[in-house]
């Protein structure tokens, strides 16, 4: 439930709506804006909706209570109707700008990620991604330089001017990872680790939250809910493509539908990442410019410095003239659309 104030509403009236929420045992949440809003984040139990939205609208200085129609709360659009703007050392990832985000899979070794940074940065890009921890199907493949990649990763970041995000897999590595990159990843398949949603959202971070493969939008910006709930405002969603129906010729299907939306429904920034969304390297630029078409905020691509050495996902990694033609194309969609590529 929302109850939004008049103009100029004083703070003792603003006062007299949390203390009636708080006397049904519930916990107010005032939201600053041109109109202070005041919010009620849980649950309200059925039995004294009614009589609390009746009470709420006749206080003084109150205009209007809505109830939020939706299981999210604070990702919803009803809850706050202007775009969230993530700002990451200068770097803005909002509706207003396409933010580009590339860099192999996994940080291999220092000289691998030197020049995936380099050609990133050239390319034009604002944020440099590597995993140092992955999540791999099969535990012989190779699972990441761990501490010693988010070492490398922080030197490289800091040398090119490049904002970095990795990807943190288990609650307890929070803290580590956080010291190194400036964004946390939440890879699609922790969606739902509770505890790691609750701890990066404590760690107060901006989070980039990969959707579940077979997760729906509801599980999605409810997995948001958590880190936002911690009192984290800084959540990026990113689709990466859910369960195909057909496996033979892609990896998994991208889900361009969930780009407008989560637009409509949360005020997030949505993210799309077309590698993983369909595994193969040569349909990652049209999944790409579509993305962008459909309003995605920014991209996720996998680049690497020379893909047939990968290892990790080297079939979908764009070679860096891949991406920097793919970067030239996106740059004049983005001033076709009166966007603004990078942040
Ligand atoms: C990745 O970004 O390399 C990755 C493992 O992604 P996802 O969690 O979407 O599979
Ligand atoms: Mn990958």
């Amino acid at each position: 439930m929302i109850v939004l104030m008049q103009f100029g509403a004083t703070e003792e009236q603003i006062e007299g709506v949390c203390e009636a929420i708080r006397h049904r045992g519930l916990e107010p949440l005032v939201l600053p804006g041109d109109r202070v809003a005041v919010g009620i984040p849980s649950a309200i139990p059925a039995e004294i909706r009614e009589s609390l939205e009746g009470l709420l609208g006749s206080l003084p200085g109150v205009s209007k209570v809505t109830p939020v129609s939706r299981p999210y709360k604070l990702a919803s659009r009803e809850w706050k109707r202007e775009s969230t703007v993530v700002r990451v050392k200068g770097v803005e990832i909002g509706p207003t700008t396409l933010t580009m985000m590339a860099g192999p899979c996994s940080i291999e070794s220092y000289e691998q990620f030197r020049a995936a940074a380099e050609q990133v940065k050239r390319a034009g890009a604002q944020v440099i991604r590597g995993g140092a921890f992955k999540p791999r199907t099969s535990p012989y493949a190779f699972q990441g330089l761990a501490e010693e990649g988010l070492k490398i990763m922080k030197s490289i970041g800091d040398e090119f001017g490049l904002v970095t995000i990795s990807e943190v897999m288990s609650s307890d590595m929070v803290p580590l990872v956080a010291q190194y990159v400036d964004i946390l990843q939440i890879g699609a398949r922790s969606m739902q680790n509770f505890p790691l949603l609750i701890e990066a959202g404590k760690s107060g971070k901006p989070v980039f939250l990969k959707r579940g493969p077979s997760a729906t939008i509801d599980e999605f910006l409810l997995a948001a809910e958590y880190v936002l709930n911690q009192g984290n405002p800084n959540v990026i969603l990113c689709e990466r493509g859910v369960l195909p129906i057909d496996r033979s010729y892609t990896r998994n299907t991208l889900d361009l539908n969930a780009v407008p939306v989560l637009k409509e429904y949360s005020h997030l920034p949505v993210i799309v990442d077309p590698s993983h969304g369909v595994g193969v390297a040569r349909y990652v630029p049209a999944l790409a410019k579509a993305a962008l078409m459909v309003g995605a905020d920014g991209l996720m691509v996998e680049m690497h410095p020379n893909p047939t050495e990968a290892m990790s996902d080297g079939s979908q990694s764009l070679t860096p003239d891949g991406f920097a033609q793919l970067m030239d194309d996106l740059t004049q969609l983005t001033s076709l659309l009166g966007r603004k590529m990078g942040g």
